[in-house]
Parts: structure tokens; C-alpha cells; sequence
């Protein structure tokens, strides 16, 4: 099923949540009035146009610490387990133009040392946008969490291609929304939305940023080293929604450490 999107109608609430695939935290000003390109994937608003769309895309290109990459380890320490505490449902999903975007209620966290972030929202990417030791997947999905300042970290699961097919990302993938801008109602359980990461959380830990304009760094990456399954018709029922790839090309790593 190919849908059709016509950006040129969208409403003003819709820009608001078509701005970044991270719309929960970094919600742009609508940039009606200037005339100014909404970003995508292809042709003249893709990737490596990002900067010069808006002035506040400019670390776009100029950052030094931007994602996605390819995870190569520099490090191997012992880092300790992620500290996850998932307690609440989703509530909808919405298709923002970019991305499809499961919402979360509040009540989901992640802790790294004092630092409690909130569990946002998850949205996916075909095929990955990071590499692992130059290896792509056909699917990632980001868990975007938040502290209430406005902190970043994410993590990413790999999804690697099955016979069968993953139940969860069956129950997601049949609400998907016909229409850019629209929500409709998941309610995915705690159990659910646990299933979306494997039991074995090694991860890499690196410093990156959004993968999507306006591309701010400091945003802190943990990337789960074991994949889930997913199969092959469901690879290609996401990409079908948009008709093309939504993940930004590698970046370069430069002085950043990336650990194990
Ligand atoms: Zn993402």
C-alpha cells in the first residue's frame, strides 16, 4: 500500500509535529511565514541540504559529534546495565511526516547515574541509520527519553530480518495513520513495549545527536548490541509509507569515544 501525502495542506499543528521525528522535545517554530522548506530524505530538502533549509539546522553540517555512525568500539570497559523502568502504556501513533512515532504515557523511565529521563516516544528508521562495525539493519527503532530540562538519550534496537513475523511491530504497523499529521489510538501494554528490546541489553554508549533536523548534539546514544526479528513483508509495509528510506547517511565519528 502506497499512500499518497500532500505536504502542501498540512495545518499548522501538523508542521509543528512534522519537524523532527523528536517533535516531543524539540518542537521547531512553523516556518509558514518564510517560505522555508520542510527537510526530508529526498531530492533538494535530503540530508546533505539540512543546513541550508533553516539557520537552526546548522550544526547540521558544522557538528562534530553527529549521528548517526558507524559503531566501531574504541573502549571495551565494563559499563553497567542499563537501568530501565517501563511501567506505562502507549497511548497512539502518529505518522509525522517522517517517521511513524508511537507516543508513551508518562511513568516510563531510564536512569544513567542521578540523571532520571522519561520514556516519550519510539519511532523507526529503514533501514538503520547507525552501523554496527559497518554492518546496516533493515530496521532500528529509537526509545526517545527525556529529562525534564530538556536532556536527551536514546535507545536504538537493531531488527534484522525473520521468517516469522514480530507480533508487536504487527499490532503497531495495523494503526498505522492514512494521513500525515494523524494520530490513532495504540495502547501497547508495558509488557508490549518491553518486547521491543531484547532480554540481553549490552550496549555501545557513545555522545551523538538527533539524526533529524535541527541534528543538536549532546544527545546520549545507547545502541543495543543483540537485534530482534522482524520479517521481510514487514520490512517493506514500513518502507511502502513513505515510498523511500527515512535514515540520515553515516556521520563522521571524529574524536568521540564509543564504548562497550
Ligand atoms: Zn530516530
Amino acid at each position: 500500500m502506497k499512500v499518497i501525502r500532500t505536504y502542501a495542506s498540512v495545518t499548522l499543528a501538523t508542521l509543528l509535529l512534522t519537524s523532527s521525528c523528536f517533535a516531543t522535545e524539540h518542537t521547531i517554530t512553523s516556518n509558514t511565514e518564510t517560505h522555508e522548506k520542510d527537510w526530508g530524505y529526498t531530492s533538494d530538502v535530503s540530508p546533505s541540504h539540512w543546513s541550508e533549509l533553516n539557520k537552526k539546522f546548522k550544526i547540521c553540517s558544522e557538528g562534530k559529534s553527529q549521528s548517526p555512525i558507524d559503531i566501531v568500539p574504541s573502549s571495551h570497559l565494563n559499563l553497567p546495565p542499563l537501568e530501565l523502568d517501563y511501567e506505562s502504556k502507549s497511548q497512539n501513533v502518529i505518522d509525522n511526516g517522517h517517521t511513524v512515532q508511537v507516543n508513551v504515557a508518562e511513568g516510563s523511565t531510564f536512569t544513567i547515574g542521578d540523571e532520571t529521563y522519561e520514556l516519550k516516544q519510539f519511532h523507526f528508521h529503514t533501514p538503520s541509520e547507525n552501523n554496527i562495525n559497518h554492518k546496516s539493519f533493515p530496521l532500528e527503532a529509537h526509545f526517545v527519553h527525556a529529562t525534564k530540562d530538556g536532556k536527551l538519550a536514546v535507545i536504538a534496537v537493531m531488527f534484522e530480518e525473520a521468517k516469522d513475523i514480530n507480533a508487536v511491530i504487527s499490532k503497531i504497523w495495523s494503526k498505522f495513520p492514512l494521513k500525515t499529521g494523524e494520530k490513532t489510538e495504540l495502547i501497547l501494554t508495558t509488557e508490549e513495549i518491553q518486547a521491543l528490546m531484547p532480554n540481553h541489553k549490552e550496549y555501545y554508549k557513545f555522545i551523538g545527536s538527533l539524526t533529524t533536523p535541527p541534528c543538536s548534539e549532546e544527545v546520549r546514544w545507547h545502541v543495543l548490541k543483540k537485534p530482534l526479528s522482524i520479517s521481510k513483508e514487514q520490512v517493506k509495509q514500513f518502507f511502502n509509507i513513505y515510498g523511500h528510506s527515512n535514515n540520515r547517511p553515516i556521520q563522521a565519528v571524529n574524536k568521540r569515544n564509543i564504548l562497550e
